[in-house]
């Protein structure tokens, strides 16, 4: 697997074709993440941006991470279409996807959608 920092030109390049501003201060040093947790962040990333792409009509795209003392949290947020309601886990495989990968290394997914979607990948930093 990349390193979640290897995947970044490759979420620019993607968003800038679907011509969705790609908002990242980036600069995070994610010290404690295991490479496994990383993967699987990174793996979300791309299918959280594909979705942003595919399905947002989105203008502009943020990530950002959180780093506490307990987790990791990625954010890819954008202000497309996404309203309550709009998500659905039964339509395709991605959303799933996700959840189960972040159950893996006993994270979550949380999303929220207002002025758009926000999806939110949370993962502990010591295992439970
Ligand atoms: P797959 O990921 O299997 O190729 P998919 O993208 O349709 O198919 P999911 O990734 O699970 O499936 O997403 C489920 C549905 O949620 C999508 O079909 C779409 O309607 C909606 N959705 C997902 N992400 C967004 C987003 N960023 N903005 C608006 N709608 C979204
Ligand atoms: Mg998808």
């Amino acid at each position: 697997g990349a390193r979640l920092e290897d995947e970044i030109p490759r979420i620019r390049q993607m968003l800038n074709a679907a011509q969705i501003e790609f908002r990242y201060q980036g600069g995070e040093r994610l010290s404690g993440v295991t490479l496994l947790a990383e993967n699987v962040l990174g793996m979300c990333l791309m299918e959280a941006v594909t979705n942003v792409v595919k399905h947002s009509e989105a203008t502009c795209c943020t990530l950002s991470f959180e780093l506490t003392a307990t987790k990791v949290v990625m954010r890819v947020q954008d202000d497309g279409i996404g309203k309550p309601g709009s998500l659905n886990f039964e339509q395709g495989h991605g959303l799933q996807g996700m959840k189960e990968r972040l159950e893996f290394v006993n994270g979550t997914l949380d999303i929220s959608t207002g002025a758009g979607t926000t999806i939110e990948a949370s993962i502990p930093l010591i295992a439970k």
